[in-house]
């Protein structure tokens, strides 16, 4: 009843984004049947409903649909399979934004990860970071896993292919020596569904990098199996390293089912907005100056971002600005 209950408030607080953010998915022009301004329209790709990403852009579609009359932006958001998938997305022109981890972003302009093979992504832009993410490992009482050593032979979601989580956990695994293809029985399924999963007995654990509160921690801590935050530790030669990564902590008060009592040490990321060179300057500079003129409005919209500076959006940076955003900071005096 309590995972039906949460399912049902995950599927009105996603109904009412979707009516609040409009129902275009593609970028068009079109004129408009009332006047004869156009309306440009653009899409910007988030993760699944359960996870930060979506209401984030749910939040900044908000903030910039409200001054559809003075730029003539219509802003929807689309659930997605997460940064991989958004990047790839934004520089094939299919959407015009993503939130992306910082980690990836700093992937896709090196060429590295999953974009070894491609190259170096360089039409890719930063625009501004938003709020933390902790490489987050939750696991079912019953499964007896207490440290992630103890993962060995069970059943893990790393996450699916196109997500941000998939190469943190790879990561976090081959850091206490443990191959994700052959010591564990590696799931690869969304972190949307992961939840259920692991209250069906399915999953012994599962890992999933995103901001604190999520609905999908929520979900999967509220029901009949008991849950527990795995600690991430031992992991400082990773640390070192990858300069994207920095230790966190799991403010595990935001799950009071959860059995820990104390918050979970790990590492995480930060969350951040890109761009497509491709995309006009315009429109990067409309986006960006209400995000930031509007900050305390933006601020209240989540919880995941009650620790957000205008300086802080600034840092995480790992591709170029685009300059639409650049001109913003400049006139703001932020850069
Ligand atoms: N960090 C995840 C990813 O990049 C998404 C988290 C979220 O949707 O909040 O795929």
């Amino acid at each position: 009843m309590k995972k039906a209950l949460t399912l049902f408030t995950v599927l009105i607080f996603a109904a009412s984004l979707f009516v609040a953010c409009g129902q275009q998915g593609e970028e068009m022009e079109k004129s408009e049947s009332k006047t004869t301004s156009k309306t440009t329209f653009v899409t910007i790709g988030t993760g699944g409903i359960t996870g930060v990403y979506y209401p984030t852009g749910g939040a900044i579609a908000k903030i910039v649909n409200k001054k559809k009359d003075k730029y003539g932006i219509r802003c929807t958001v689309e659930s997605t399979g997460g940064s991989v998938f958004n990047v790839n997305a934004v520089l094939a022109g299919d959407l015009q934004f993503g939130v992306v981890q910082s980690d990836r972003q700093f992937q896709a302009i090196n060429g590295l990860a999953e974009w070894k093979d491609k190259g170096p992504q360089k039409d890719l832009r930063a625009v501004f970071s938003i709020h933390p993410e902790s490489v987050t490992l939750l696991a079912s009482v019953d499964s007896g896993i207490k440290t992630i050593n103890d993962l060995k032979d069970k059943r893990v979601n790393i996450g699916n292919p196109g997500s941000g989580q998939r190469q943190n956990a790879i990561d976090a695994l081959s850091a206490v020596g443990i191959d994700y293809e052959k010591d564990i029985k590696a799931e690869s399924v969304k972190a949307a569904e992961a939840p259920g999963l692991l209250q069906d007995g399915r999953l012994d654990a599962f890992f999933y990098t995103v901001g604190h509160p999520s609905g999908a921690f929520k979900e999967a801590t509220a029901g009949a199996t008991k849950t527990r935050f795995v600690e991430i530790t031992g992991i400082d030669a990773l640390l070192s390293k990858y300069p994207y990564y920095a230790k966190s902590k799991i403010p595990v008060k935001m799950y009071p089912a959860a059995i820990n009592d104390k918050d979970v040490d790990t590492f995480g990321v930060k969350a951040t907005f890109v761009t497509s060179a491709k995309v006009s300057d315009d429109v990067v500079y409309a986006i960006t100056k209400e995000v930031f003129d509007n900050f305390d409005s933006f601020k209240k919209l989540h919880p995941a971002y009650s620790v957000l500076t205008k300086e802080g959006m600034l840092e995480g940076l790992s591709a170029t600005i685009h300059p639409g955003a650049m001109k913003y900071y400049k006139e703001a005096g932020l850069k």
